[in-house]
């Protein structure tokens, strides 16, 4: 297939600008589709052409499958990229998608099917070689005496997850088996009225995780790459507020070891797109625990030390092209930091959605800023918090550390509060600087651990 002249970016917010610049970097035509709440943004007035979809709820505009379509249709756009979040991960948008006719710029909607069903997503990696923490094999039965059974195996404690679930919801930890059974029952009844499907599964649940994964890259011919890993330990309620690029003290060759085993996992599921393994990492072992079929926020750490450009990767395997370099060509140099910027108290965490009155980006070497957000833009209620993401490169750790924390203190951001002076105390965290926290440091750290 030959390159296309027109891509839809199925998005809002950072992703859609970042999108539509690797696009414009490619000769190729964006248009946006937007809400009416972000009718005004400029990265919609950049875009070649702009579609409105719906009202400012996403549920009837970024969700809503036949007005994105039909924004493609009208605009003669050749493909759809998601973004992350939204319809990124519905495999019935990626299939109506290719059906009418449109490139789905990520995996196959039967890979997204697959994989958005933790259950079958497990299984298919424990065939595919790749570890996964220890648990029911496969759905929980619905029997009170096995399901006692299997936590006796698995030992306590244990978290029961819900096979549809994401977005760190439909989860329980359970410590004895006194609140066992009941706690599995709940975690059915939330998971059927959150995701419309009961199926749960048990799972060691690990006490003091690191949140490590590793990003791969295939083609539609068979070959498939890992750029590496990222750490996105520091967590608040299951959400990542830092990432980095490489984790902090782990051994390399492990490292290298699991991310053989997912690229091979991806040819043996005929992977198609960028994507994502994500894993616990406990005392030297990695534990698989989900997939995500997209691009992730945090891909900017590894573009930055792999000088690979994801988004363009994403495009080009769409388009039916070959990768243009082999594992051997992946070369990991330097270490780079994301902080997310978020529209919020920086201690409580409640969003503080309004207009931003001034706002000075910082600048430098080795600092990248990838944000929609300007003097004068009003933050919506409507969507997530995150206005921005604030990444910094250096040769060394401590080098991107230091250049994050030279450019948080020029960052400045008025009319709203931000999470920016969480950042600066993390930067000077003394457990940070160590490196290697668990998933639980920050929540700890804030006083408001409950697991
Ligand atoms: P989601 O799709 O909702 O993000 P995940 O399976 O990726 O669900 O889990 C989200 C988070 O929940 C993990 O990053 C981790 O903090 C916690 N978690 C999940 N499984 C376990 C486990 N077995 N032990 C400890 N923590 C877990």
């Amino acid at each position: 297939m030959a390159m296309f002249d027109k891509i839809l970016i199925a998005n809002r917010g950072e992703i859609a600008l970042r999108v539509q610049r690797a696009c414009r970097e490619l000769g190729i035509k964006t248009v946006a589709v937007h809400s009416e709440a972000d009718r005004e943004a400029k990265y919609v007035k950049l875009a070649d052409e702009s579609v409105c979809i719906g009202p400012a709820p996403s549920g009837q505009s970024y969700l809503n499958i036949p007005a994105v379509i039909s924004a493609a249709e009208v605009t003669d756009a050749q493909a759809i990229h998601p973004g992350y979040g939204f319809l990124s991960e519905n495999a019935d948008f990626a299939e109506r998608v290719e059906q009418s006719g449109f490139v789905f710029i990520g995996p196959r909607a039967e890979t997204i099917r697959l994989m958005g069903d933790k259950v079958s997503a497990k299984n298919a990696m424990k065939k595919a070689g790749v570890p996964c923490v220890p648990g029911s094999d496969g759905a929980l039965s619905d029997d009170p005496i096995e399901i006692i059974k299997t936590a006796k195996q698995v030992g306590y404690p244990v978290i029961i997850k819900a096979a549809g679930g994401g977005g760190g919801r439909g989860m329980r930890v359970v410590h004895t088996e006194a609140a066992l059974i009941a706690s599995v029952n709940m975690t059915k009844a939330e998971a059927q009225a959150a995701f419309g499907n009961p199926v749960v599964y048990m799972e060691k649940y690990l006490e003091k995780p690191r949140h490590i994964e590793i990003q791969v890259l295939a083609d539609q011919h068979g070959n498939a790459v890992f750029l590496g890993e990222r750490d996105c330990s520091m967590q608040r309620r299951h959400q990542k507020i830092i990432e980095e690029a490489p984790a902090p003290l782990l051994n390399t060759r492990l490292r290298d070891k699991i991310g053989e085993r997912c690229a091979e996992a991806c040819r043996k599921i005929n992977y198609r797109g960028a994507g994502t393994f994500e894993f616990l990492y406990e005392n030297n072992e990695f534990y698989f625990i989900e997939m995500n079929t997209r691009l992730q926020v945090e891909h900017t750490v590894t573009e930055m030390i792999t000088g690979i450009d994801l988004v363009q990767q994403q495009i080009f395997v769409a388009a039916g092209e070959k990768l243009k370099f082999r594992q051997k060509d992946v070369l990991l140099k330097g270490h780079a930091i994301e902080c997310r910027i978020n529209a919020e108290d920086p201690y409580s965490f409640v969003p503080s959605p309004g207009k931003i009155s001034a706002f000075h980006m910082p600048g430098g070497p080795g600092v990248r800023m990838d944000t929609h957000a300007y003097a004068g833009y009003t933050v919506p209620a409507h969507y997530d918090s995150m206005i921005g993401k604030l990444i910094t490169y250096g040769d060394t750790r401590n080098q991107a550390i230091a250049r994050m924390r030279i450019a948080l203190s020029e960052m400045m951001v008025s009319g709203i509060n931000t999470n920016i002076p969480l950042h600066v105390d993390l930067m000077a965290d003394a457990a940070f600087h160590t490196g290697g926290t668990s998933i639980h440091y920050l929540e700890q750290k804030l006083g408001i651990y409950n697991k």
